[in-house]
């Protein structure tokens, strides 16, 4: 059985391989397809289309949105934690003016935070200017410079062990130097996705951090109603038992079906083909295409 990977980003947003490298090492692994799912950015497509031509491999090109989760607010009031909702967009047209125009609106929006976070970081006596992170941003020849790219710095700079160290300690949701932004809601992601040409699925629905499977069957119900094509399946972040969960629930709201390794190179621990995807996923996906075509 041949596999793909639906989920992988480049250097054009935190992942550490150039658009172009990432189709030779998907062959190596035997990878049939892939698809380039960079963060709030379709700039890696072009490279990435052309070297998975050159290796013989069939392409995806596609894009991560970020949207607003809504606030979790627990029974006693008290906002505690909010998930991450990420739509991924597959099959776009790479220089669609709607989705390039979200997409720079969400690059401002973390351009105007990024800074911010600095100012709170050294506040707390961490010693890190924005010039240093606008540097390693510029050498690894990133487009969306985000926490990621601070959390490497925290980390050369001996104040975290790790990157997820550097989350847990000043970065995520709930630490001291973290800092909301502007999201665009999902159906404002969606209907981005949907005028691309795309595919709208709900990437790893795991990191909704939904408080029980009713309220999560509630989230994917009105994703769906608000145009949802399908559901991330198959993710690094997912059991067995929560894959299969999702599978259900994509049947009975007759969603698509996706999988991938959401790999980043060596920012994550997670390889590129990891998740096994059939090649048949994929494969679905082009035949619902042409259906609504
Ligand atoms: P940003 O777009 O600046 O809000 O950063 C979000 C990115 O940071 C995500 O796409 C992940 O790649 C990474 N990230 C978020 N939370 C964590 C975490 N706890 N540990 C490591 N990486 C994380
Ligand atoms: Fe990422
Ligand atoms: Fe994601
Ligand atoms: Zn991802």
């Amino acid at each position: 059985m041949s596999f793909v990977d639906l989920h992988c980003h480049s250097t054009a947003s935190d992942g550490t391989i150039p658009p172009e490298d990432l189709p030779a090492l998907a062959v190596s692994l035997g990878l049939s397809a892939i698809a380039m799912t960079d963060h709030d950015t379709t700039c890696g497509v072009p490279a990435c289309k052309a070297a998975c031509e050159t290796a013989g491999i069939d392409f995806v090109p596609g894009i991560e949105i970020s949207a607003d989760p809504g606030p979790r607010i627990d029974t006693d009031g008290v906002e505690r934690r909010r998930g991450t909702l990420h739509l991924l967009g597959l099959f776009v047209r790479h220089d669609d003016p709607e989705l390039a125009k979200i997409s720079s609106r969400m690059r401002e929006a973390r351009n105007s935070r990024n800074p911010a976070i600095i100012e709170k970081l050294q506040a707390l006596g961490v010693r890190i200017t924005y010039d240093e992170v606008l540097t390693l941003a510029q050498e690894q020849g990133t487009q969306v410079i985000g926490r990621p790219h601070i959390a490497q710095l925290l980390v050369a700079k001996s104040y975290a062990k790790s990157l997820s160290d550097a989350f847990t300690k000043y970065l995520k949701f709930g630490a001291p130097a973290f800092l909301r932004r502007d999201y665009l809601s999902p159906a404002q992601a969606i209907d981005a996705i949907h005028h691309a040409g795309g595919l709208a699925i709900l990437a790893h629905p795991v990191q909704l951090v939904m408080p029980n499977t009713d309220e999560l069957e509630h989230a994917i119900k009105r994703l769906a109603d608000i145009g949802l094509d399908g559901i991330e399946t198959r993710h690094c972040d997912h059991t067995p038992a929560l894959t299969l969960q999702y599978e259900k629930f994509a049947q009975r709201f007759k969603l698509l079906t996706s999988g991938g390794s959401d790999f980043h190179g060596d920012r994550k621990t997670v390889k590129l083909g990891s998740q096994n995807v059939p090649r048949a996923v994929y494969e679905q996906m082009l035949c619902s295409r042409k259906q609504t075509q």
